[in-house]
């Protein structure tokens, strides 16, 4: 294992998008550290289950709060998670997840350089759009349709990076921002319609895998730990690592082979359909990870094989617990 910066020991972690499923397991993470955690979420598509395990740790606290509006935070580091990330989820209501976007990392920003904290922003692979540029590095600017379906994600995220680097530029704000590509695991939503989980539901539940297109389209997909180990690396990391970094797994499939590998895993007799390609899908994504590699040590360590196989456990107590 790589030695990967670490957070120090005593340090107050604020963790926005705590209840969700990224958010949760950072939390653990942070904690792991050493550090003291308050965690906030609106609950719109996280969960407070994701935390229940916390409850009698007196290191963490959590409070019920919308980033979209301000509030006074006192932390050394605010990490900002807060976002639906599921097509699905942030299409359903698409001015509000613009607004979470934008407003909330606004709001964040300034209760940083109101107390000083470092700021950690999750951005996205989403930033490159359907990019032309292949596998995909931080200095591509990207290919976003601005009017389409998945702007009030793409372009929230991107105005939040704008607001990033414009609070470090103007004011000496110590900022982070990861950029993360598809990150799959235990504690995502059985239902957020994303592939991971719609193959593993449909597998277990004998119904057909749901296919978008053809299904030669591309992801990378990244293990839940790997990536949480990314983020903690680079929260830790000297002042100055501003970013960009991209994190992700470089292993890039097609989402045929994600179907068909989930199929085996599952033992599943469940077959495959094909139901047409939204608008603005991306057709291929896979991240360069040289910057994490050289500024911070990280590479993730999970094959695709064995981060679904703890997947689809997650997933199948689910479904057992509600028998
Ligand atoms: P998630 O939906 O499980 O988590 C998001 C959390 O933010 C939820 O708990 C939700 O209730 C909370 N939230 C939403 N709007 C809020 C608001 N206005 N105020 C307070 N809380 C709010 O999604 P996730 O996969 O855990 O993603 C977490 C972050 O990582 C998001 O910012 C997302 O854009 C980013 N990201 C995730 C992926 C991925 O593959 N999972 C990829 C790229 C970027
Ligand atoms: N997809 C699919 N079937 C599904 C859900 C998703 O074929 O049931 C496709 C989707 O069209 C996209 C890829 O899988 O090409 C990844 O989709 P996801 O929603 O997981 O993430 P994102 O589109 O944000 O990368």
């Amino acid at each position: 294992m790589e030695k990967l910066p670490k957070l120090k020991p005593g340090q107050h972690v604020f963790i926005a998008g705590a209840a969700g499923f990224l958010g949760s397991h950072l939390v653990d993470r942070v904690l792991a550290q050493g550090c003291t955690v308050t965690g906030a979420d609106n609950l719109h598509t996280g969960r407070i289950s994701n935390l229940t395990h916390l409850k009698t740790d007196q290191r963490f606290s959590f409070v019920e709060h919308d980033v979209v509006t301000p509030k006074d935070i006192k932390a050394d580091i605010i990490f900002n998670l807060a976002c639906p990330a599921s097509p699905r989820h942030y299409q359903a209501d698409p001015i509000r997840s613009m607004k979470t976007s934008v407003f909330g990392t606004l709001n964040l920003l300034e209760a940083a350089q109101k107390s000083g904290a470092r700021f950690v922003q999750a951005s996205t692979s989403e930033v490159y759009g359907d990019p032309l540029e292949h596998p995909q590095r931080e200095s591509y600017w990207g290919h976003v349709n601005p009017i389409g379906i998945r702007a009030c994600y793409d372009e929230g995220k991107r105005a939040a990076e704008t607001l990033c680097f414009d609070f470090h530029r103007t004011v000496g704000l110590d900022i982070k921002v990861a950029r993360i590509f598809n990150t799959y695991g235990p504690r995502m939503q059985p239902d957020d319609g994303r592939a991971v989980s719609n193959f593993v539901m449909q597998a277990l539940e004998g119904k057909p895998l749901t296919i978008y297109g053809d299904g030669s389209q591309t992801r990378s997909f990244c293990f839940v730990d790997d990536l949480v180990g990314g983020l903690v690396a680079l929260a830790a990391s000297p002042e100055g690592v501003t970013g960009p970094v991209n994190m992700g797994n470089p292993t890039e499939f097609e989402l045929i082979e994600l179907a068909n590998l989930v199929l085996q895993l599952t033992k599943s007799n469940s077959n495959i359909i094909h139901l047409p390609l939204p608008s603005d899908d991306p057709k291929q994504r896979r991240p360069d990870i040289g910057r994490a590699w050289e500024m911070l040590g990280w590479k993730p360590n999970v094959e695709l094989q064995e981060g679904l196989e703890k997947t689809i456990a997650f997933f199948r107590a689910g479904l057992n617990a509600s028998v």
